[in-house]
């Protein structure tokens, strides 16, 4: 009868480390649900290599949602999405485009300034003297665009923080692919709130073919500290998705967005 007791009493120990284990998040966290709904922006009028890079993010970020682990909503423009209808997402993949004056900077405006999530590639950065907009620069953390190499070419990488979520898994120095680049003057280094995470090496100087850069701080990944955003400078052609490192490093910072939502981290969910 003891012995009995004894294997009664064994089963039920297992079954309750069976229940906390069912309960951990080892090891794995499955998602019962979508974890958060994100918006992807891109442009289908732009230059014909900036709406490549546009259809391949697409593609690139639905695959990503297989196994309705999150939800992408997609638009070619920002109108009509008011800071109400932006606020249902838990960010913005924003492809080669901006919003426009008046209503759509305004809603986005109020959108980042409340806990927004902005994941903005290449041509989404981009500032010159017409653009008029100060609250963007000082959003971005840096000066307008200063120049670019021309033709598209890759590059060396060297990062700038090895230990953060969004590099800490990436090798210090990687050719990422064919792109161009762009150069921001004032460099975003002078900026106390920005985090540089990656930058194209002095090695690569010269570089270009036609249209040559020489010299200069050359970030190209950067998060500005006063928001929940992530920069990343490429964004240019059919090639951007052909490297492994780069691709993780589009992962980890996408990741990194959603995480740092603030109504929680989705994926603890
Ligand atoms: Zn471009």
């Amino acid at each position: 009868m003891k012995i009995l007791k004894n294997i009664l009493a064994l089963f039920a120990i297992a079954i309750s480390l069976c229940a906390s284990a069912q309960g951990s998040d080892y090891p794995a966290n499955y998602a019962r649900a979508p974890r958060f709904k994100a918006l992807l922006v891109y442009s289908d009028t732009a230059e014909p290599a900036h709406v490549d890079f546009a259809n391949d993010a697409v593609d690139f970020f639905k695959r990503l949602t297989v196994g309705d682990g999150w939800i992408l909503d997609t638009s070619t423009t920002f109108a009509g999405y008011s800071y109400e209808r932006l606020k249902e997402y838990n960010m913005l993949i924003v492809i080669n485009i901006s919003p426009a004056p008046g209503a759509e900077r305004e809603a986005f405006e109020k959108y980042m300034e409340n806990g927004g999530g902005w994941l903005g590639f290449h041509a989404a950065g981009y500032t010159d003297r017409s653009t008029d907009w100060a609250w963007f620069n000082r959003f971005l953390g840096c000066g307008n665009f200063y120049c670019n190499n021309w033709p598209p070419q890759p590059v060396l990488l060297t990062l700038d923080n090895t230990t953060c979520d969004i590099t800490r898994n990436l090798p210090a120095e990687f050719v990422a692919p064919e792109s161009e680049w762009y150069q921001f003057n004032p460099s975003p280094r002078e900026n106390a709130d920005v985090e540089i995470l990656a930058s194209i090496s002095p090695k690569n100087y010269p570089l270009g073919i036609k249209d040559v850069i020489s010299f200069g701080d050359f970030p190209i990944a950067w998060r500005n500290k006063n928001y929940r955003m992530v920069y990343l400078n490429y964004g240019h052609g059919d090639k951007e998705f052909t490297d492994a490192t780069q691709n993780l490093m589009t992962v980890n910072a996408f990741r990194y967005v959603a995480s740092h939502a603030p109504e929680g981290n989705p994926f603890n969910k």
